[in-house]
């Protein structure tokens, strides 16, 4: 892919970079790094930054901090490119930058390209804690969130040329949010630095203090920690330990916090002095350790032994504390070489690259990571939440927007617009009547990304939610205010839409219902719900306070009780089952003569209406006498098919004797069902002919069938079978007459 002529002047600008590279040991495509640089080189050709000097600097200048941590080629040449979208989109674009680099590098430039610049004055740490989530968030890609750490050190040690608004707010950002970041992913040398830089400017006065006690406390004590050295030292090699000595190791910023948190004065400051002992084996640590404790006195209680126990985000390291000469404390830190570049560089130390799709090994490699993270003694972060934050880096379940006036809203990943607007507020929700993402004008069901700004547009006059956005939204917050307000405020409306639900369910279970026979059935289940009327289980029906389907257990049994048999499809009743009535005839038989028996307890089944006549058959319930059928009735047929029952059948006969001496007040219960094809004045028509052969009738109904036919349902009292057809045919001649049935 060389385009390039190795003769390009422009080269010498990153030649230092070249020779870090080839020093790293590390496989490099530096065709691809030159390439990238040169054409970072023209795009910010005639670009000059705040100091004066040509932008591509500041490129060039990223680029040596992301190789110094130890990154890919691809991360080396994103960080040349990462302002060239931004601040040459005449000239550029993320497509061109695939094309030429790799979709790697267009992805890492994206990222950058869209991680905006926050203003965090005056925002509280809950929102500090959301904007560095959605920066995590943001960068799908975790290289994106090291080069952009690289970017912002590099604007940091150039802070000077900003204005000094500027440097203030972007101080502010570094402090609360990049260097915590920087901690959290175990960078520390690149989290102390962030700090102190960003220390410089938000508090120059108390930066210049802490920084002129250290010099002055060293100048006193040079004598003091040259002989430590010195003295350490000596041991060591006594022992043939390999090891370099650091002296210097407190920063700025840790002893300012120290001072100022807990209100110290800097005399005060227990471990100002550090020593640090680096040295090649694991086992060589606890020899160092041996040696410093038989030089020196330790204190009780300041021994750590992070070796065996690795805090979460990977540090490993031994402390302990000693008393020196003159009776001054000093920290001793002792560790590997290898723990000591994990411990300056973090993550970025191990993180492994692979292109390509992400295999279910390297998710629960990340996973283990995650677990190591979290810095549990760290100040103020909660390892849960943090644990939680990195989840979403890799499961990107959830998403952070901006409200306008810059907080950050979480949401989990695919909540609409509705529901950024319901988090805000329920009032916010419900008299809302549009919305804009990034200025936009925006479909109020669409799902805002990372790092949008959305604006919800409210009107006075809103007439409040619609009932489909209770199956747009995607947060339950957002389903239950909404709910809230149909509760509320639509009562009247809810009742109508809830029956409209129920009347369908129960059209499912029986085709053909009236009005009042639905009222009846929705009022059963509302008391079996626990509700008072029909009206409440409508209501929580129609605003969503309960799926419909939740009660169709209940209308199926209520469509069954309620509503006529007929209605039903022919269905096998168990003969026991079977509705009784006792027998009219108070003779010595009961009407009836059982099994060649007088005097047995009968019933007579309400399903055929047995009268004098027909011909019967005895059925022998528990407890309850015998039950008298008519032999054709279906429960009869069905019922002796079964072997279970078979021997409780008993022949049967009519006792007409008996019958005949209790006379004509003894009348049995006789059912019919007479078609007509019109209802008009048919009540009246058979009650007339009834009354006229002086018939008294039990109980009338009607029903209209889904041919359009009526049926009237008449029990009357009956003597026997040649009554009963002299009734039929009597009823024959009602107008609109179609034909007759035995019930
Ligand atoms: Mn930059």
């Amino acid at each position: 892919m060389q385009e390039y002529s190795e003769n390009d002047p422009r080269l010498e600008s990153i030649k230092n970079l070249l020779s870090m590279l080839e020093a790293s040991g590390k496989k490099y495509d530096i065709d691809k790094v030159k390439t990238s640089y040169l054409y970072a080189a023209d795009l910010h050709e005639g670009q000059f930054r705040a100091s004066g000097e040509p932008y591509i600097i500041h490129p060039i200048c990223v680029a040596e901090i992301v190789a110094a941590l130890g990154l890919d080629t691809d991360s080396v040449c994103a960080a040349f490119l990462h302002d060239t979208v931004e601040d040459c989109s005449d000239k550029t674009n993320i497509e061109t930058i695939e094309k030429k680099f790799g979709p790697d590098v267009a992805t890492l430039v994206e990222g950058l390209t869209k991680m905006v610049d926050i203003n965090i004055v005056d925002k509280e740490e809950a929102q500090m804690e959301n904007i560095r989530k959605m920066l995590l968030a943001m960068s799908k890609d975790i290289r994106v969130i090291f080069i952009k750490l690289c970017d912002r050190l590099h604007n940091m040690r150039t802070l000077d040329a900003k204005p000094e608004a500027k440097r203030r707010t972007t101080a502010l950002e570094t402090m609360h949010v990049y260097a915590p970041l920087a901690h959290r992913l175990g960078m520390q040398r690149m989290k102390q630095e962030l700090e102190n830089l960003a220390l410089r400017y938000l508090d120059p006065i108390g930066y210049a203090e802490v920084t002129k006690h250290i010099e002055e406390k060293y100048g006193q004590n040079r004598d003091f920690i040259d002989n430590v050295r010195h003295r350490v030292a000596e041991e060591l090699d006594k022992n043939n330990i390999k090891y370099t000595l650091e002296g210097r190791v407190k920063t700025v910023y840790s002893i300012y916090r120290k001072m100022y948190n807990q209100s110290k004065e800097f005399d005060e400051i227990y471990d100002f002095y550090a020593l640090r002992i680096i040295v090649e084996t694991e086992l060589e640590c606890y020899t160092a350790l041996g040696i410093v404790h038989e030089m020196y006195k330790s204190v009780p209680g300041r021994f750590k032994d992070y070796i065996s126990t690795p805090k979460p985000n990977m540090y490993q390291s031994l402390h302990t504390t000693v008393i020196g000469r003159q009776g001054i404390p000093f920290e001793v830190q002792i560790r590997t070489r290898e723990m000591h570049h994990v411990a300056e560089y973090g993550i970025a130390a191990h993180w492994k690259y692979k292109s390509g799709a992400q295999s279910k090994e390297d998710i629960d490699r990340k996973l283990e990571w995650v677990s190591k993270l979290v810095d549990s003694e760290s100040e103020n972060i909660d390892p849960d939440d943090f644990m939680h934050s990195l989840k979403i880096d890799i499961f990107h379940d959830e998403t952070f927007v901006f409200t306008p006036k810059g907080d950050v809203i979480a949401l989990p990943q695919g909540s609409t617009l509705i529901d950024f607007a319901y988090a805000i507020h329920s009032a916010v929700g419900n008299k809302m009547v549009g919305a804009k993402i990034n200025g936009m004008i925006s479909p109020i069901d669409k799902c805002p990304q990372n790092g949008e700004i959305v604006e919800i547009i409210t009107s006075a006059s809103s007439k409040g939610p619609s009932r489909d956005w209770m199956k747009i939204v995607r947060t339950g917050e957002a389903r239950s205010k909404i709910r809230q307000w149909f509760k509320r405020e639509k009562r009247a409306e809810n009742i109508v839409i809830g029956r409209s639900d129920i009347d369908r369910e129960i059209a499912k279970i029986a085709k053909k219902t009236t009005e009042a026979q639905r009222t009846e059935i929705i009022t059963n289940v509302a008391h079996r719900v626990g509700m008072n009327t029909a009206d409440d289980l409508c209501n929580i029906i129609g605003y969503g306070g309960m799926m419909v389907s939740k009660i169709v257990p209940k209308l199926k049994d209520e469509v069954e009780r309620v509503v006529k048999p007929e209605e039903e499809p022919p269905k096998v009743i168990e003969a026991e089952d079977v509705k009784t009535v006792s027998s009219p005839v108070k003779g010595k038989s009961g009407g009836v003569i059982v099994d060649g028996q007088h005097g047995c307890a009968v019933k007579f089944a309400k399903c055929c209406n047995p009268l004098p006549g027909d011909s019967i058959i005895g059925f022998i319930t528990k407890g309850y006498g015998v039950s008298i059928h008519k032999r054709d009735c279906p429960n009869v047929v069905n019922g002796m098919k079964t072997d279970e029952f078979f021997h409780r059948w008993i022949r049967a006969e009519w006792d007409m004797a008996d019958i005949k001496q209790s006379g004509n007040n003894n009348l049995f219960e006789a059912m019919v069902h007479v078609f007509v094809d019109d209802n008009i004045g048919i009540i009246a028509g058979v009650s007339t002919a009834l009354a006229e052969m002086r018939v008294s009738i039990l109980q009338i109904n009607t029903t209209k069938r889904p041919n359009g036919d009526n049926i009237i349902s008449l029990k009357f009292a009956c003597k026997d079978t040649s009554h009963l057809e002299s009734v039929i045919s009597k009823l024959r001649s009602v107008p609109h007459f179609k034909n007759i049935v035995r019930g």
